[in-house]
C-alpha cells in the first residue's frame, strides 16, 4: 500500500510536471509568434527597401539628382506610412547623396538624418550580398536611442542595365510603433530592451531554456513569476552574433494551475481509494485468518474426535472403495492406509450383501453381525451399522465397526463385577458377617417359611454395654478387635441355619427359626450373654464386656419384617434400661415408653436457652471448720406440664441426641451470669464446679468458649471449676487433655467426678490435668457398714495425698458418714446432710458470710437449706 501511494505521488508528479511543460512550450510559443510577427514586420521593411531601390526612377535620380523624386516619395506622410524612420542614398564611393528622417514628435522630417546612427549601420553595409542572406531580424543595431533595423539594396534599373553602385538604406526604429504592430499580430502584451552586457543579468535566473527545433539558433528563456504568470523571453543578435536586444512576453498561467488542481484532486481520491481498499483487504484478510483458524481447529476437533471412538469407522464408495478410515478401524484389520483402500469394501467385511448401499439406506444405523477378515487373514466377528452419508454431493457409505469379542469380554468382566459387588454389598468388612443389606434380603424370605412351619421366629437385636467407652479408652483398633472376637463368640453360640448379621458398630442381630417355643428363645439369649462375658484378651490385659439383647417373636410381636425390627430395637432399649447385660423380650407397654422418650428428646430441645432450664447450687463444705469451699452447679428442668424433671431422666437424653452441648453451653452461662450478678451486688464469690460430657469436651473450642464468655461478663475463670467423668480420661485421643489443659491454665480447677466407678486405673493419674477427686456417693452410702467401701474410700485419700491432690466425699448424708470421712482425713464433702442443692438467690447468704470471714463452728447455717 505504501509503495501503491508512493506511484501515485509519483505519477501526480510526472503529471504536474508535464502540465508544467505544456505550459511552458505555450510560453515558448508566444514567444514564437512575437518572433513571427516581428520578422514579418522587417520583411515587409526589406520588401519596401527593395521596391524603391530596383526602381528605375531612382536609378535616374541617382544621375539627375532631381529632388522631386524625393520630395514626392520621402514625404513625411509617405515614410510614415511605410514605417520607415530614415533613408539614406549613398553613392558608389560611400559619399551620402541624400538622407533624411522623421521627428515624429514634431512630425517634420529632418534633413540630413543623424550621422551617428548611419555610423552604427555603415559597416555592415560593405557586402549587401552577404547582408542579404541574413534573416531580417538579424539586421538590427543598438544604438543610444534603442534597437534600430535597417535594410539596404544598391539602386538599380529594373531591367537590370547599368547598375549604380549606390545604396538606398532604410531604417525602422524598434519603438513603441513596433510594438504596437507586433502585439496586435501577434496578439501577446510584450517589451523590448536593449541588451548592455552579459544575458543572465537580464533573464531570471533558473529559467527554462527552449530552443525550437524550426529556428535553430534561436534560444526561448521561460520563466514561472509566480503561481499565476509565466513569463518567456527571446534575444535579437547583432550580425556579429551578439545578443543586443531581448523581448520579453508575459501571460497567465492556466494549464499549469488546472492540471495542479486537477492532479492534486486526483492524487487524494486515488490515495484515499487506495486506502480504502487497503484496510478493506486488511479486513478481509482478517477474516480470512480467522475463518481459516476456525477451520482448522474445527479439523483438529473432528479428527480427534475420530480417533478417540472407539468404534472402527469406514468411509466407502457405495461401489466398495474405501475412502478412509479411522484409527480404531487401522488397530482391528491391521491393514495400512493404502492397503485398506486396494482391498476394498467386500474383501474386507465379508457378510454384508452386495446391495450394501440400497441397505444402507433401509437400515438406518441397525446392529448387524459380520465377519471381517484382518490384514493377516484371521476373522474377526464384529457387529457393524451402515449408514450413508452425504459428502460434496456423493453418497458415501459409514460402517461403524466393534470388534465383538471385545463387547463379550466387557460383558462377562461386568457380570463378574456385579456379581462380586453384591456379595460385597451384604458383607460387613470387619467381622465377614453378612450386613443389613443381607439381613433385609433374607428375612422376608425366612418369615415366609416360618407361617408355613407354624413354629416361632426369633430376632434378637444385640449391643454391647458401654462400647463407647472401651472403644474411645483404648482406641479403634481394639475395639475393632473387640467387635470381631465378640462376632467369632455369638457365630459359634448358634446354629449353622441360624443368620448372625452386623447392623453396624456394636450392634448384632440374630435370626433362629423354627423355635418351638419361648423358653427356646430364652435359653438361646442367655447363652449369648454368656458366651460375652467371657474375659477377653485386648493388647496383653484381660477385660470383660456384657452385652444386652432385645427379642422380637413372629409372629406374636409382628408380622412383617421392619416392624418386628423395631419391636426388637424397642426391647433392647427397654434391656439397657433395666440396667444391661441382660435380655428382654419386647412387650407392647415398651412402645409407649420409647415414644415419650423421643418425645422428651424433643421437648428438651425446645427448652434449652429458656427458663425452664434453670441451674441450682450445692455447696460443698470443708468438714474441718464447716465452712463453704464451693458449690456444685447442677442443672434443673421445670417441665410446664411435666413439672421438674430429674436430671437422671433428661441428661441421659441429651446425651444420648447431642443436646447436652447445647444444655451443658445453657449452664454455663447461666452459671456465669449468677457469679457476674453476685459481683455486682457486691456478694463475694466462691468457685462454681461445672459437670461437662465428655461430648462437650471434644468440641476444640470449648475452652474458648470459656474464656470469651469470662472475658464478655468481666469473670475470672478462677471461679470456674470444671467436673469430668472418669472415663473422659481415657481417651486414646489426647483431645480432651488438651481442652482440660487449657482451662486449668486459664485458671480453672478440674475434678474427676463419681471417682471409682469407672475403669479405675490409678497409674494414669499422675499424668493428668487434674486437682481434685470427687468420691462417688455410691462409697459413702454404705462406708460405715461395708467395709470394703470404706477400705477403696480410704486407699483413694491416701493416692490423692500422695499425689497432692484435693478430695471431694460426694453423698453426705448422715453425721455418720461426715464423722468416718474426718476421720479418715477426707477435708471436703458435699451431701443433703449439709444442704441439698439450693436456687442460686439463696447462696447468697452463704457467700456473704464467707466476706465476714467467720469460722462456722458447726454446719448448722448451712444445713438450714436443707429443709428447702
Ligand atoms: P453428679 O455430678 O454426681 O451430681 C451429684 C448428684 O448427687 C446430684 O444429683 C445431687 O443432687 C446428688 N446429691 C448430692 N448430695 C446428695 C446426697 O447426699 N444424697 C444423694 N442421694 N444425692 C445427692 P442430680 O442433681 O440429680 O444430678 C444427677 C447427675 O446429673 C449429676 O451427677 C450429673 O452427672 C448430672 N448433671 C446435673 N447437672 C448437669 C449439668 O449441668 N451438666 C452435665 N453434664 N451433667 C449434669
Ligand atoms: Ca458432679
Ligand atoms: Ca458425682
Amino acid at each position: 500500500m505504501a509503495a501503491i501511494g508512493l506511484a501515485v505521488i509519483a505519477a501526480g508528479n510526472v503529471l504536474v510536471r508535464s502540465f508544467d511543460s505544456i505550459e511552458i512550450e505555450q510560453s515558448a510559443a508566444k514567444a514564437e509568434q512575437v518572433l513571427g510577427a516581428l520578422e514579418a514586420d522587417l520583411n515587409q521593411l526589406a520588401a519596401v527597401n527593395r521596391d524603391y531601390a530596383e526602381w528605375d526612377t531612382a536609378a535616374d535620380y541617382i544621375a539627375s539628382k532631381d529632388r522631386e523624386f524625393i520630395d514626392s516619395n520621402f514625404a513625411y506622410s509617405a515614410m510614415v506610412d511605410l514605417h520607415i524612420d530614415s533613408e539614406w542614398l549613398i553613392a558608389a564611393d560611400g559619399t551620402e547623396i541624400q538622407s533624411r528622417s522623421l521627428d515624429k514628435l514634431n512630425k517634420q522630417i529632418l534633413q540630413p538624418a543623424p550621422r551617428e546612427l548611419l555610423a552604427a549601420i555603415d559597416l555592415h553595409l560593405k557586402d549587401l550580398n552577404a547582408l542579404r542572406a541574413i534573416p531580417s531580424t538579424g539586421r538590427i543595431v543598438a544604438t543610444p536611442d534603442g534597437l534600430v533595423a535597417f535594410s539596404a539594396v544598391e539602386v538599380a534599373r529594373t531591367d537590370r542595365s547599368h547598375p549604380t553602385g549606390a545604396k538606398l538604406v532604410f531604417a525602422r526604429r524598434i519603438d513603441q510603433d513596433v510594438l504596437t504592430r507586433l502585439q496586435r499580430a501577434s496578439g501577446v502584451p510584450l517589451s523590448v530592451q536593449v541588451v548592455a552586457g552579459p544575458l543572465d543579468t537580464v533573464v531570471p535566473a533558473g529559467s527554462n531554456t527552449i530552443q525550437l527545433p524550426a529556428l535553430p539558433g534561436l534560444t526561448i528563456y521561460v520563466a514561472a513569476v509566480d503561481d499565476n504568470r509565466i513569463d518567456s523571453y527571446f534575444t535579437i543578435e547583432n550580425m556579429n552574433g551578439e545578443a543586443i536586444g531581448l523581448f520579453h512576453t508575459t501571460s497567465a498561467r492556466s494549464i499549469g494551475a488546472i492540471g495542479r488542481r486537477t492532479t492534486m484532486s486526483l492524487m487524494a481520491t486515488l490515495i484515499g481509494l487506495v486506502v480504502a481498499a487497503g484496510i478493506g483487504i486488511v479486513m478481509l484478510l482478517a477474516r480470512l485468518q480467522r475463518s481459516a483458524l476456525a477451520n482448522q481447529a474445527a479439523k483438529r476437533r473432528h479428527d480427534n474426535i475420530v480417533s478417540q471412538v472407539s468404534e472402527g469407522i469406514v468411509l466407502a464408495h457405495p461401489d466398495g472403495a474405501i475412502i478412509e478410515a479411522n484409527d480404531a478401524a487401522h488397530n482391528l484389520l491391521g491393514y495400512s492406509d493404502e492397503a485398506l483402500k486396494h482391498a476394498g469394501l467386500r474383501e474386507i467385511f465379508l457378510d454384508l450383501p452386495e446391495t450394501v448401499d440400497l441397505l444402507a439406506a433401509q437400515d438406518k444405523g441397525k446392529l448387524r453381525e459380520c465377519r471381517l477378515r484382518a490384514a493377516d487373514g484371521r476373522l474377526i466377528d464384529a457387529e457393524v451399522t451402515v449408514s450413508t452419508i452425504v459428502d460434496n454431493g456423493t453418497q458415501l457409505l459409514c460402517i461403524m465397526t466393534r470388534d465383538l469379542r471385545v463387547r463379550r469380554q466387557l460383558e462377562q468382566q461386568e457380570h463378574a463385577n456385579n456379581r462380586k459387588l453384591a456379595r460385597l454389598s451384604q458383607t460387613d468388612a470387619l467381622t465377614g458377617l453378612p450386613n443389613r443389606v443381607y439381613l433385609h434380603k433374607q428375612l422376608p424370605k425366612l418369615l415366609q417359611e416360618t407361617a408355613q412351619a407354624e413354629s416361632l421366629l426369633s430376632l434378637l437385636y444385640i449391643d454391647i454395654d458401654q462400647f463407647k467407652h472401651i472403644n474411645e479408652s483404648r482406641g479403634h483398633a481394639s475395639g475393632d478387635n473387640l467387635i470381631q472376637v465378640i462376632a467369632k463368640r455369638l457365630r459359634s453360640s448358634i446354629a449353622a441355619e441360624d443368620i448372625l448379621v452386623r447392623m453396624g458398630g456394636d450392634e448384632f442381630v440374630i435370626v433362629t427359626s423354627l423355635m418351638p417355643n419361648l423358653a427356646a428363645v430364652t435359653l438361646v439369649a442367655k447363652r449369648l450373654i454368656e458366651c460375652v462375658q467371657a474375659p477377653i484378651e485386648l493388647q496383653g490385659t484381660a477385660i470383660t464386656v456384657t452385652a444386652s439383647i432385645g427379642i422380637g417373636i413372629y409372629p406374636t410381636d409382628s408380622i412383617d419384617m421392619e416392624t418386628l425390627l423395631k419391636h426388637a430395637d424397642i426391647a433392647l432399649y427397654q434391656a439397657k434400661e433395666k440396667g444391661r447385660n441382660t435380655f428382654c423380650l419386647f412387650s407392647p407397654d415398651m412402645n409407649v415408653q420409647l415414644s415419650e422418650h423421643v418425645a422428651l428428646e424433643q421437648e428438651l430441645r425446645r427448652a434449652i436457652g429458656t427458663d425452664q432450664l434453670f441451674v441450682e447450687y450445692q455447696p460443698v463444705v470443708d468438714v474441718y471448720t464447716g465452712q463453704l469451699v464451693s458449690f456444685e452447679a447442677l442443672a434443673r428442668w421445670l417441665h410446664p406440664i411435666q413439672g421438674l424433671i430429674p436430671p437422671i431422666r433428661f441428661i441421659p437424653v441429651a446425651e444420648k441426641s447431642g443436646l447436652i452441648k447445647e444444655l451443658g453451653e445453657d449452664v454455663l452461662r447461666k452459671v456465669v451470669m449468677q457469679q457476674r450478678k453476685w459481683l455486682d451486688d457486691n456478694v463475694p464469690l466462691a468457685p462454681v464446679a461445672i459437670n461437662v460430657s465428655p461430648l462437650q469436651l471434644e468440641r476444640t473450642d470449648f475452652a474458648i468458649l470459656v474464656h470469651e464468655l469470662c472475658l464478655e461478663h468481666g469473670l475470672d475463670p478462677k471461679w470456674l471449676h470444671f467436673e469430668v467423668t472418669e472415663s473422659s480420661w481415657m481417651q486414646e485421643s489426647n483431645k480432651h487433655i488438651v481442652a482440660l489443659d487449657t482451662l486449668r491454665s486459664q485458671g480453672s480447677k478440674i475434678s474427676i467426678d463419681d471417682f471409682g466407678t469407672g475403669f479405675s486405673n490409678l497409674s494414669y493419674l499422675k499424668q493428668l490435668p487434674v486437682d481434685t477427686l470427687k468420691i462417688d456417693r455410691a462409697f459413702i452410702q454404705n462406708i460405715h457398714t461395708d467395709s470394703s467401701d470404706a477400705a477403696i474410700v480410704k486407699s483413694i485419700l491416701a493416692i490423692a495425698k500422695n499425689l497432692h491432690l484435693d478430695v471431694v466425699a460426694e453423698g453426705v448424708e448422715t453425721i455418720e458418714h461426715l464423722e468416718l470421712l474426718r476421720s479418715f482425713g477426707c477435708h471436703k464433702a458435699q451431701g443433703y446432710y449439709f444442704s441439698k442443692p439450693i436456687p442460686g438467690h439463696l447462696c447468697r447468704a452463704l457467700l456473704q458470710q464467707l466476706g465476714e470471714s467467720r469460722r462456722l463452728t458447726d454446719t448448722v447455717k448451712i444445713r438450714a437449706f436443707k429443709t428447702r
